[in-house]
């Protein structure tokens, strides 16, 4: 497969093949200055293809921001040429940061500017997400640096809250939640729906490695402080570097299942590199989807399996259904299959069930697009028994001998289906674990065909909405001088 991709030495686009090679999808570019280069795209080409069957479609924005100039990657955005809309968008609210960590994507704490957008320019960002065509962004993560080092968060949630996000979280490494029950509680109360929280493993070497310091013990008084203050919505988010946390998969996944009151998912990023590294160092440090799929069903002893796993786009064929029903647009994921996998996990009595073991997911998804299509047909008169029809052969779909007698899932996901509602997801959630991992790009594995699919943006002061992976691959460090103010010393919390 031919796609664009960027030098990784002076990030002129560049053609790059897609292929596969001994059992792996590999991501080769000449650059012709600057030479050839290779990479592991995808570690497992079986699984690649599996993944690609879901290259579905996508709603792409109605009122882009941007115009097509020098073509994609440049010209974020969101361009005309983008193709999916935003589903969560990052607002980096500072660049200071409470940690030095190694290996921060933002760089934060290291610059010798300060980048901390005013209120009133969060509050335009936010606007702008809002006013997105053809349905308004539903979610917002406020991200650094450390967002808690700004004393004016739990008015900038409030703020999210009154613009009608749906979903507003933050991005932390929650030293600031350790420090105090009460400040947790004040930004539950602001309205934050949910913690992302810096989390590498459960023992201190990676930490040492990634952050610098054992910031291990923090991490768990923070989970401890959130469970106190009832924000029961926490997200684990490891860094996975080979060699250093990747033994630490099936552990962290049994740390969620013993802490499943307050943490909700366990979303996993392989590491991805900044800056250039040379070819045996890349060799030995990159890890992909596949590896991470491999490593969970290595080390829950095949109770998850690489099987059990979904390309995030996936869902598809359920956001169609719901727009059919409530006739009205319903952004979903629509990014490249090859950026995330998830699944659901049912714990019964401590054990691990995914959902896939007892839900055939291929076939209702199938039974999705056509319920869809029916309702489109058919109008208002075919939605009643559209749905009836639904729910009956939904339920054919599912394994009764295969699922545990305490699960109530297949009700919960008819739920989701029949009501088309955050509410009704968020129920799944609370029954279940969510196990994720998306893997952001970096100037080696850069692939135009998945940025220009990107579902996870960044708002910028000047009005733009870029995609995660080209903003820190290549606009960061624009928009941040652009907005730079002269470093003071502010205070720490
Ligand atoms: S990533 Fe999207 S917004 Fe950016 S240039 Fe490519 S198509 Fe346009
Ligand atoms: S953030 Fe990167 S990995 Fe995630 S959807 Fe966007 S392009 Fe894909």
């Amino acid at each position: 497969m031919k796609t664009n991709s960027l030098c990784p030495e002076c990030l002129r686009r560049i053609e790059a093949d897609v292929v596969e090679e001994n059992g792996r999808v590999i991501m080769g570019k000449s650059c012709p200055e600057h030479g050839s280069f290779k990479d592991i795209y995808w570690s497992d080409s079986q699984l690649y293809r599996r993944f690609m069957k879901f290259n579905g479609n996508w709603t792409a924005p109605e009122n882009p921001i941007t115009k097509k100039k020098r073509g994609c990657p440049y010209d974020c955005g969101i361009c005309s040429e983008h193709k999916s809309q935003t589903i969560l968008a990052n607002i980096d609210v500072t660049n200071r940061c409470n940690q030095h960590c190694p290996i921060c994507f933002a760089n934060s704490d290291e610059q010798s500017y300060l980048y901390e957008p005013s209120k009133e320019q969060i509050y335009g960002m936010m606007l702008t997400l809002r006013n997105e065509k053809p349905a308004p962004c539903p979610a917002v993560q406020f991200s650094g640096g450390e967002p808690t080092v700004r004393e004016d968060l739990p008015e900038l949630i409030r703020m999210a809250k009154e613009l009608g996000f749906i979903q507003v979280q933050i991005a932390t490494n929650g030293i600031r939640l350790a420090n105090s029950v009460e400040y947790v509680k004040k930004l539950k109360e602001a309205g934050l729906n949910t913690v992302y929280l810096q989390f590498d493993g459960l023992t201190k070497t990676p930490y040492i490695h990634a952050r610098g310091y054992n910031a291990l013990p923090r991490k768990l008084v923070a989970i401890e402080n959130c469970r106190a203050a009832g924000l029961n919505s926490v997200t684990l988010v490891p860094t996975l570097v080979k060699g250093i946390n990747d033994h630490q998969i099936g552990s962290m996944i049994d740390f969620c299942v013993k802490n499943r009151d307050v943490v909700r998912s366990l979303n996993v990023q392989p590491v991805s590199f900044t800056g250039r590294i040379d070819k045996s160092e890349l060799e030995k440090r990159r890890i992909t989807i596949p590896d991470f799929l491999a490593l969970v069903e290595e080390q829950t002893d095949g109770a998850i399996a690489k099987e059990d796993f979904y390309p995030i786009p996936c869902v598809g064929s359920i956001s169609h259904f719901i727009e059919a029903w409530k006739g009205k647009v319903t952004p979903f994921p629509s990014c490249h299959p090859a950026c995330g996998a998830a699944t659901f996990v049912f714990i019964n009595n401590g054990r691990l069930i995914p959902l896939t073991r007892f839900i055939d997911l291929e076939g209702i998804l199938e039974l999705t697009e056509e319920s869809a299509e029916e309702i489109r047909k058919n109008g208002k008169l075919g939605k009643v028994s559209a749905i009836t029809k639904f729910s009956k052969k939904f339920l054919s779909f599912v394994d009764y001998k295969a699922m545990p007698k305490s699960s109530t899932i297949p009700k919960l996901v008819i739920n989701i289906f029949k009501k088309g509602s955050r509410q009704a997801l968020a129920k799944l959630f609370e029954n279940t674990l969510f196990l994720g991992c998306m893997h952001f790009q970096d100037l080696y594995n850069f692939d135009c065909d998945r940025v220009s699919r990107c579902v996870i943006h960044y708002a910028t002061p000047d009005g733009r909405v870029i995609p995660f992976c080209t903003y820190n691959t290549i606009h960061r460090r624009e928009v941040e001088k652009k907005f730079a103010r002269p470093l003071q010393t502010l205070k720490v919390a």
